[in-house]
């Protein structure tokens, strides 16, 4: 039986005496909600991936409540890492480390690196902290569907699958966090997230990012060359390129009298969209409510029982980049159109 409960000091407490008995809890963090199970307890991080439906090939996030834990799953901590721990954590910025050998291998898939970050919200700390053990967490969702935003979202994909469910509220951020490898001579973002580029380079230098193996050929599709991901449930279409707007609008119109047709649209072309006969759900106006809303509309979209999902990129400046990876990922087919 999952129970789901707000986050208050006695809660927490509770749920810290469940991860320390092996147990497995969803927590809030800024990104997204986590699945959390002992790190070191290699029996309840094989939950993780039953509760999930996860492949074992994919490593997991261990979360800290502070950097004088970093020893106890990292083996080295570089300059540079110590670094980007000081200047970016608490906060959405993952650090590939050399791993501890009481690390058990399932978290890493075999890998002699370990995912390290500190989350900056509240109760996710409290928690760690009260737990005393690092905190292997994934995103609480079901594998391959979006990433949960609020505790209803964990109900509805983990209820009877997990033992409890902290309810701390909506997500601030959004997205996962920006997973970074120092192991290359010039650090490289693996996975775009809350920290951008920018803000890495501005302590760093420069940055590479790692390229999707799924890009948009100009004006063609580009379908299913990249694993399915972070996705919807209704077929979901992305449009790229600097003609984005008018292509998903030809789009809306070729479609939506034989199907029931949502767009993720931003505040400005929201209006526009409902007049062409979409169900639209609304994102903001800035970058950081996009990637803020991405997800929980996703949902919602599916909850309107939509046959298809339209949205576009916004460039990949700040945010940009995290929110481009992401859409790519949910969508099966790319349309670019410049
Ligand atoms: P999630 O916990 O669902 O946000 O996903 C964690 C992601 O971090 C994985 O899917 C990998 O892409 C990445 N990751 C975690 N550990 C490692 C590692 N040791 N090396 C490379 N990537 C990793
Ligand atoms: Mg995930």
């Amino acid at each position: 039986m999952t129970k789901m409960l707000p986050a208050s000091p006695a809660n927490i407490a509770s749920a810290a005496k469940i991860l320390q008995d092996g147990g497995l809890v969803a927590f809030p963090t800024e990104t997204v909600y986590g699945l959390g199970a002992n790190a070191l307890d290699e029996k309840a991080v094989a939950g993780i991936f039953t509760a999930k439906g996860r492949p074992a090939a994919d490593p997991l996030i261990v979360h800290l409540a502070s950097l004088e834990q970093l020893p106890r799953v990292a083996r080295t901590v570089s300059e540079t890492a110590r670094t980007l721990a000081t200047a970016f954590w608490p906060g959405p910025l993952t650090l590939l480390l050399p791993k501890q050998p009481a690390v058990p291998g399932l978290v890493t898939s075999g890998l002699d690196t370990v995912a390290v970050r500190v989350p900056n919200h509240p109760v996710a700390l409290e928690l760690i902290r009260a737990a005393g053990q690092p905190i292997a967490a994934p995103s609480a969702n079901l594998f391959g569907h979006t990433s949960p935003t609020t505790a209803q979202h964990v109900w509805q994909d983990l209820q009877g699958r997990i033992d409890l469910i902290l309810d701390g509220g909506a997500a601030a951020i959004g997205m996962e966090s920006t997973v970074l490898d120092l192991s290359t001579p010039q650090a490289r973002i693996l996975r775009p997230g809350g920290i951008t580029r920018e803000m890495l380079e501005a302590v760093l230098g420069p940055v590479t990012v790692l390229e999707q193996k799924r890009k948009a050929e100009k004006g063609l599709p580009a379908p299913g060359l990249l694993e399915k991901h972070y996705a919807p449930r209704a077929e979901m279409v992305l449009f790229t390129g600097e003609k984005a707007g008018e292509a998903l609008n030809a789009y809306l119109a070729e479609n939506r009298l034989v199907r029931k047709v949502g767009v993720l649209a931003a505040d400005d072309e929201a209006g526009a969209l409902e007049q062409a006969g979409a169900v639209v759900y609304r994102l903001g106006g800035d970058l950081s409510s996009i990637a803020r809303a991405i997800y929980a509309g996703m949902r919602w979209l599916d909850g309107q029982g939509v046959d298809l999902i339209l949205c576009r990129e916004y460039g990949e400046r700040g945010l940009g980049l995290a929110i481009r990876d992401r859409l790519t990922r949910a969508a099966g087919k790319v349309i670019g159109s410049s």
